[in-house]
């Protein structure tokens, strides 16, 4: 399937490794090897990175010390943090890589510009998409789903641990059942959440199909891709 074009979302907790806070170069020299394995395969990929593994801010608010908004701000800073760091693994791996804001700081990266950011994506780049939406109160999933929807990808990927989508938490109750597919109406329910309300809904009026897939998984990303190989995924 070449030139096909896919967002990738990973949390901020995905890159903190063991430690459970901060970046662990490992772990981001995993995921560029992984994301490099897509584009030698003739994928275009843009990235969406969290911010969790800094700040949150919903917790950087909960005392009422700091504003929501302020908070927020401080969560898309943290989108920016990981950029940088996930655009140099990708770079030591031996990709192209743009980052672009979606709150300008041009010492740092490109600000947003969807036109360019397709260029880059044609040109076979990888294209980091960081500070979130701009906008307090969103997540990085919404970020995620806009760009996809935006630079016309087919399909949007959130790399989790788990290898797809449960009915319960695999990880607490043990007779949890797989959903290998569901509907945008499941994705939406309390009980599986796959995204926020906002990026599903989003994802639904674009008909923009979701992956739920083990990012941990050597070559999982691509053998889904590629190979159309859905055993350690869920598709919304
Ligand atoms: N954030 C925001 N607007 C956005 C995207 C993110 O305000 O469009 C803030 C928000 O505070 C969020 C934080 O950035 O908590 C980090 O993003 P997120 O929680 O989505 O990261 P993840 O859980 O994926 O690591």
């Amino acid at each position: 399937m070449a030139n096909k074009r896919v967002l990738v979302k990973f949390s901020g907790e995905a890159l903190a490794g063991e430690a459970g806070h901060g970046i662990d170069t490992k772990i981001l020299n995993y995921i560029s090897q992984e994301i490099k394995s897509l584009v030698s395969a003739g994928i275009e990929v843009g990235i969406v990175i969290g911010g969790g593994n800094i700040i949150r801010g919903v917790t950087a608010a909960q005392d009422g010390i700091i504003k929501r908004t302020s908070g927020d701000y401080m969560g898309m800073l943290a989108t920016v943090i990981n950029g940088i760091a996930m655009q140099e693994a990708c770079e030591h791996a031996g990709l192209e890589v743009r980052m672009q804001t979606a709150i300008k700081m041009e010492q740092i990266a490109e600000p947003y510009i969807n036109r360019r950011a397709v260029r880059h994506l044609e040109k076979g780049r990888v294209v980091i998409f960081a500070a979130g939406t701009g906008n307090p109160f969103f997540t990085t999933d919404t970020a995620a789903t806009l760009r996809a929807v935006e630079i016309g990808a087919e399909v949007i990927i959130k790399a989790t641990k788990v290898d797809g989508v449960y009915d319960k938490d695999p990880n607490k109750f043990s007779d949890a059942i797989k959903l290998s597919e569901l509907s945008y109406e499941q994705a939406l329910s309390d009980n599986i959440k796959v995204m926020d309300d906002t990026s599903i809904a989003l994802a639904k009026d674009n008909s923009l199909p979701i992956l739920v897939c083990d990012m941990f998984k050597k070559g999982n990303l691509l053998d889904i891709l590629q190979n159309g190989n859905m055993q350690n995924c869920s598709i919304v």
